[in-house]
């Protein structure tokens, strides 16, 4: 689960990590008025949506004015903000107004979860404000990467070692040391799974503040954090996923036009994998997982088919701790309930399969069927360009 940056900045300012003072703002004028409380006379107007690459996209703009505050607010409030991260753009309902730090320096920091070492990486680089990927590519060895032990945590050592690798003067390394074992803090307490200070400024008095920063929480770890729960900003996720989400479904929404229903998320991927080879594009794949019911089923077909894009409907069921006849009895009473107007290709495998075969057999729907995972890629693809209009 993401949230948004001024709740990221909220949750380090906790654990001791300094942030610029702002207000949160849901109008145009709640914005300018937030000018009159924080003080000063630069402030910097930041939509919250659930990505990055604001500022190129507009999303960030430096205000001298609470008149000007409230016409960038004005300007956002109401679109979507289309950003290289999120090309189809996010809504904007809130915006962030902040006391406008005064920059020297910009570096990059990121807590995030190493697949490959099994444990937390700390990427830092001197070069911040461009998001990383660009930054690796450019010039690879600006970053600096560091493992942490978890059984000692992210020592002080450590920390020094990447607050000297950053280059940054003697009177900072204290302060930079501390910020980084603060964010270590943050992240493992909290099942975080990426944490991202981009930019890490450093002020024109030498202090290190949090200029900008992105969250993401693990939600298997969701129910021991129900303040982080709370923290869920419903409008910034896809609403197909969210539709299959409130209904204990896991969903990933892609942008084929092959849905698939399909129980474990191994054959998923293999099934993604032989979508592709026969020359096809999925538009989503859903988990239906172990001991689904036929209503379960049913549910799964609903969230499946809610995407418009979706021209054919391929269900793969491996069934070990499922059960094929349920799994054909819920496609049955899915074609009973819903105008089904899609080709639908079924391929079942495993516990009481010859049930779940002679259920659909025996239904007279026109249900397409296939004997192992291949013939069923082929089926679906075949038929999804069969339903392209040419
Ligand atoms: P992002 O584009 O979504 O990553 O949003 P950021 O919060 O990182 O803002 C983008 C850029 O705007 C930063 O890299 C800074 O260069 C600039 N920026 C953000 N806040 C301030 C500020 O308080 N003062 C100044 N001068 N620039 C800022
Ligand atoms: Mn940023």
């Amino acid at each position: 689960m993401d949230v948004h940056e001024y709740q990221a900045k909220e949750i380090l300012a906790r654990y001791g990590i300094p942030v610029p003072r702002g207000g949160l703002a849901y109008s145009p004028e709640q914005a300018s008025y937030r000018c009159t409380e924080l003080g000063g006379d630069a402030w910097v107007v930041k939509a919250q949506v659930h990505s990055g690459g604001r500022g190129e996209a507009g999303g960030v703009k430096v205000c001298r004015s609470d008149r000007e505050v409230h016409d960038v607010a004005n300007g956002l409030f109401g679109t979507r903000l289309v950003t290289r991260q999120a090309p189809g753009g996010k809504p904007v309902y809130r915006v962030y107004v902040e006391e406008a730090s005064d920059i020297a320096r910009e570096l990059y920091l990121a807590l995030v979860l190493d697949r490959a070492s099994e444990k937390i990486l700390v990427v830092a680089s001197s070069e911040g404000g461009m998001e990383i990927e660009e930054l690796a590519e450019r010039d690879p060895d600006a970053v600096i990467r560091s493992v942490v032990e978890p059984a000692v945590g992210l020592t002080s050592f450590q920390a020094r070692e990447i607050a000297f690798a950053l280059g940054l003067e003697a009177g900072q390394i204290a302060q930079a040391a501390k910020l980084f074992q603060s964010a270590y803090r943050a992240f493992r307490d909290l099942d975080a799974t990426m944490l991202e200070i981009n930019p890490l400024v450093v002020t024109g008095e030498g202090e290190l503040v949090a200029v900008d920063a992105k969250m993401s929480f693990d939600d298997n770890a969701l129910f021991r954090h129900p303040e982080i729960t709370e923290l869920r900003d419903r409008s910034q996720e896809d609403p197909r996923e969210r539709h299959a989400s409130d209904r204990g479904l896991a969903y990933v929404g892609l942008d084929g036009d092959i849905g698939c229903m399909i129980n474990g998320a191994g054959l998923a991927m293999a099934t993604m994998d032989m979508i592709k080879l026969a020359g096809g594009e999925p538009a989503n794949f859903l988990d239906i997982g172990g001991g689904a019911s036929p209503e379960r089923v049913l549910k799964a077909f609903r969230a499946v088919l809610n995407d418009k894009a979706v021209r054919v409907m391929l269900i793969n069921i491996f069934a070990g701790i499922n059960r094929c006849d349920w799994v054909a009895e819920g496609v049955v009473a899915a074609f009973g309930q819903i105008d089904v107007t899609i080709p639908v290709v079924v391929r079942l495998a495993g516990t009481n399969v010859e049930e779940g075969k002679r259920i659909l057999r025996e239904s007279g729907l026109p249900i397409i069927t296939a004997d192992n995972l291949a013939e069923a890629a082929q089926e679906a693809v075949t038929a999804a360009r069969a339903a392209v209009p040419a």
